[in-house]
C-alpha cells in the first residue's frame, strides 16, 4: 500500500501574497488577470479555497520550444485538487507566487470569465481555427468543473464556432457532456482522451487518489465511444519501477481496445524542478528501492533518456498490435481543418 500524495488534511497554511503577472516588468509580461478574492469551497468542495480572476486571455499559445504536438491550449482552471504526486504542471502555481505543493492541490484559480473570453477570441479576426487542446495544464473535468461548468460552456463556444478541439481528463465527469461532444463532433474535428496510467489498485492509490478509478475511467472511454465520440486511452504517466512493467501496460492496452479506444498512446514520466523532489519524497516514503535508480535516470533533467522512451514507445505499438488495434473513429466531421495525429505518442 502506497503513501497518498494529499498532504495534509486540516486547514491551508497562511495564504501567501499572489503575483499577478510573470515578472515586476509590465511592458515585458502584462499581468494574467486580475486579481480576485479566495472564497472557501463548499459542499463537496469544502476542502478547496477558490480564487475567482478575470483573465485576459484563454487561448493561449504553446511555448515554440515545447514538444507537444498543438499549438494552442486552453486552460480554464489553475491548479488541480486530482493532486497527483507527479503532476508536471506543478511549477505553474510558482509562477502565481504559490507553492506546488498544498496550493497546487487546494487552492484552485477559477478564471470565471472563461466562456466570454474564448467566444471572443474564436470570433477575432486574425483567429485562424486552428485546432486547440485542452487538459494541458490542469485537468478540465477536476471537481470544481462540477459547480463552474466553465469546461461545457468553452465546449459549446468550440463546437458553435466549428473550431477543432481536444481533451485530456482523468475525470468520468467529461460523461456529463458526452451528448454535447457527440454535437460537436458532427461539427468539428473532436478528439478525446482518458488518462491512464495503470489498472493496479494500489498505484492508482498511492500516485492519483483523488481521480476516479482506473476501471471506471474505461467505462468512460465505452460511453463516449458507444456515442460517437472519438476517445481515446494515454497511458500517462508511465512510472519506472512502478507501472512499466509489461504486464502492467498489456493490461492496460487490452482493456483501452476493449472499450473502444480509437488511439493509444504513452507519456514517460518527466520531473520538472520542483516536482522532482515532490517524487523523491514520495518514492523514499513508498519505495525506497527505486531512490537511486531515479537519481540515475533523471539525474541530468526532467527527462529519463531517450533510449528508454523509445523503447516504452516500441513496447505500447507491439501491445497494441498483439490487442489487434485500435478501431476507427465512427464519425469524422465534414471539417478540412486538420487536427492533430490520432496515434498520440508523446513519449
Ligand atoms: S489530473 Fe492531471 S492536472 Fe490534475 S493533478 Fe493529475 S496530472 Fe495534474
Amino acid at each position: 500500500m502506497f503513501y497518498s500524495p494529499r498532504m495534509g488534511s486540516g486547514e491551508p497554511t497562511a495564504r501567501p501574497k499572489l503575483r499577478w503577472r510573470l515578472t515586476d516588468h509590465e511592458a515585458d509580461h502584462p499581468r494574467l488577470f486580475d486579481p480576485g478574492n479566495w472564497r472557501p469551497g463548499r459542499d463537496e468542495l469544502s476542502n478547496l479555497e477558490l480564487l475567482h480572476v478575470h483573465a485576459k486571455k484563454l487561448i493561449n499559445a504553446v511555448h515554440p520550444r515545447s514538444r507537444m504536438r498543438f499549438r494552442w491550449t486552453i486552460n480554464a482552471y489553475r491548479g488541480c485538487s486530482h493532486a497527483c504526486v507527479y503532476c508536471f504542471a506543478r511549477p505553474t502555481h510558482e509562477f502565481l507566487g504559490l507553492d506546488i505543493g498544498e496550493d497546487f492541490d487546494r487552492r484552485i484559480v477559477i478564471k470565471v470569465n472563461a466562456v466570454e473570453r474564448v467566444r471572443d477570441e474564436l470570433a477575432a479576426r486574425g483567429w485562424g481555427a486552428d485546432h486547440i487542446a485542452m487538459g494541458t495544464n490542469t485537468d478540465p473535468y477536476q471537481p470544481v468543473e462540477g459547480r463552474y461548468r466553465l469546461t461545457r460552456g468553452i465546449i459549446r463556444a468550440l463546437s458553435h464556432a466549428r473550431n477543432p478541439f481536444s481533451i485530456l481528463t482523468k475525470s468520468t465527469l467529461i460523461e456529463r457532456d458526452a451528448k454535447l461532444l457527440a454535437e460537436a463532433s458532427e461539427r468539428t474535428e473532436v478528439s478525446t482522451s482518458l488518462s491512464i496510467g495503470c489498472l493496479d489498485i494500489d498505484v492508482w492509490r498511492g500516485t492519483e487518489p483523488h481521480t476516479p478509478r482506473p476501471e471506471r475511467r474505461l467505462e468512460t472511454v465505452a460511453k463516449l465511444s458507444e456515442l460517437g465520440v472519438s476517445c481515446g486511452v494515454l497511458i500517462a504517466p508511465v512510472i519506472p519501477g512502478v507501472s512499466d512493467g509489461r504486464e502492467q501496460l498489456r493490461r492496460v492496452v487490452r482493456r483501452a481496445v476493449d472499450a473502444g479506444a480509437t488511439s493509444i498512446g504513452s507519456v514517460y514520466l518527466h520531473l520538472a524542478p520542483g516536482v522532482r523532489e515532490l517524487m523523491m519524497t514520495w518514492l523514499a516514503e513508498n519505495r525506497p528501492d527505486l531512490l537511486c535508480d531515479y537519481r540515475r535516470r533523471y539525474g541530468q533533467g526532467r527527462f529519463a533518456p531517450e533510449s528508454e522512451r523509445r523503447r516504452l514507445g516500441a513496447t505500447i505499438d507491439e501491445l497494441v498490435r498483439e490487442a489487434g488495434g485500435v478501431r476507427m473513429p465512427l464519425r469524422v466531421a465534414s471539417t478540412e481543418r486538420a487536427g492533430p495525429p490520432r496515434q498520440l505518442r508523446l513519449v
